[in-house]
């Protein structure tokens, strides 16, 4: 099984570890944490003692529970439940991949195997979401060897090693690592303890774990201690400019709250909303950060990924590209939105080669071969207009848990021993900053509606009627 060696210094006491050494094997593995979709981040936790991601577990788990018939074409469930990275290359780099993704880049044909249609225009990278020209599911899974990335490194390159902080700052040891250490504010290290470590699959999920809810995760994770993450406002630091108090562009939606506490119960959604929250799942940590400029909840992943804009030179990455791809990551090919209003992009096909051989078709993703006879760039289907049927009438309830059905929200209302008297209707705007303090809430909380739409609103609006 593969494992990866750290090696950490403890303090004398023995109570805590004062800093790592890493080989850039190291490096790439937790790195590779920006690059991961919200949605994936919540399956790995559910193998870690069923830890979880805020209100994104709630969502995730609501939406797998929704009816397939619920979702505009049958492949979009899997896309959100499994939703796919535009890193997945550079993971097939990796030592240890925590998303445990598939040995081979994989492709969807159509279903029927004597289909006359061309495939280089009848392909799909994700399964039933599109259909063949001749009117067949593209389903028909292929994988897809892609040799020139063979042996390369994800994102930065070794022989390189590094100094990383208990709180996940990372600096290259380029002029000794005395100079490193100093460069971390790390002086005192009289009577420290070295440590070696051999971390396998298991030991990284629990270390993204602890990156997301620990104050110390190297700590935590070596003597197995517990230091809580403090819990973080959910107020924005960062107000987006571009965000103009126009009303067109904002999203509608009904909600009711609890009169007397303002808490959130449960909002009718527009299909704009049901949109928005789903979309989540799909943006990668290092999106998340991008968005909230560097100031989640999660103080670890803000300290990796400034290391990643500041920390780390430009020549210490594979491409030239890499940084800035870490740093405002695209969603996967097929994941944007239609309506999104989120700043964020998608990236584009990934190129795929098909070259005709003496035994029928071949996929590549380079063109070098001499021996070609067609090569054609297959244009990709991956078309969804949304993710969820306009007809599904959605309620949204404070966990964003999402369901079809009224009746449902009611008998939550009757657990909760609320009466109907003690309801108030609403109506929220909701532009791009609402959208971000939704997204920062639910990392954290599971009560997201009520610490990222109605909290930021009462503080802003102390002396007005509460609304
Ligand atoms: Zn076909």
């Amino acid at each position: 099984m593969a494992s990866l060696s750290l090696t950490v210094m403890i303090n004398k006491e023995k109570t805590k570890v004062l800093f790592a050494e890493a080989s850039s094997d190291f490096i790439n593995v937790l790195l590779s944490f920006l690059t991961l979709p919200l949605g994936k981040i919540v399956t790995i936790l559910q193998k870690h003692e069923g830890s979880e991601l805020g209100s994104l577990t709630t969502l995730y788990k609501g939406l797998s529970e929704l009816d397939t018939a619920h979702f505009s074409v049958p492949g979009a469930k899997e896309m959100l439940l499994n939703p796919r990275s535009s890193f997945q290359p550079e993971y097939r780099q990796l030592p240890i991949d925590v998303t445990d993704t598939a040995p081979l880049l994989q492709y969807f044909l159509c279903e029927d195997v004597n289909c006359s249609q061309p495939s280089y225009d009848n392909i799909s990278m994700y399964s039933d979401i599109a259909v063949c020209d001749c009117g067949g599911s593209l389903t028909r899974r292929i994988g897809i060897k892609d040799e020139c990335r063979d042996g390369g490194e994800a994102f930065v390159v070794s022989p390189l090693f590094f100094i990383v902080t208990d709180d996940l700052r990372v600096v290259p040891i380029v002029s000794g690592i005395v100079q490193a250490l100093s460069d971390l504010g790390i002086t005192d290290t009289r009577g420290a303890e070295m440590k070696s470590l051999s971390l396998g699959p298991y030991e990284i999920g629990e270390l993204l774990k602890l990156s997301l809810t620990s104050a110390t995760p190297l700590t935590d994770m070596v003597m197995k201690s517990n230091n809580k993450c403090p819990q973080s406002e959910v107020w924005l630091d960062h107000i987006h400019q571009h965000d103009a108090p126009t009303e067109s562009n904002k999203i509608v939606i009904r909600a009711f709250l609890h009169e007397s506490t303002n808490k959130f119960l449960f909002a009718e959604a527009s299909d704009e909303f049901v949109e928005l929250l789903s979309s989540f799942l799909a943006i990668p940590l290092g999106g998340v950060e991008f968005l909230l400029a560097g100031n989640t909840p999660f103080k670890n992943i803000d300290n990796l990924y400034r290391s990643v804009s500041n920390g780390i030179d430009d020549k210490h990455f594979t491409t030239s590209d890499t940084k800035n791809r870490l740093v405002s990551p695209k969603l996967a090919h097929g994941y944007l939105p239609k309506n999104q209003f989120l700043p964020l992009s998608e990236e584009g096909p990934p190129k795929l080669f098909y070259q005709a051989t003496r035994k029928g078709l071949r996929y590549n993703y380079s063109s070098h071969e001499k021996e070609v006879t067609i090569d054609m760039v297959s244009s990709f289907k991956s078309s969804k207009e949304v993710y969820i049927k306009k007809q599904t009438m959605c309620f949204v309830s404070d966990d964003l848990t999402m369901s079809p059905s009224l009746t449902s929200r009611i008998s939550i209302l009757n657990d909760g021993g609320i009466p109907l008297s003690e309801m108030k209707e609403t109506e929220f705007h909701i532009g791009l900053n609402e959208a971000l303090c939704i997204l920062k809430a639910s990392l954290t909380s599971k009560t997201a509606l009520t610490d990222g739409l109605i909290k930021p609103l009462l503080k802003r609006q102390p002396k007005k009627e509460r609304c």
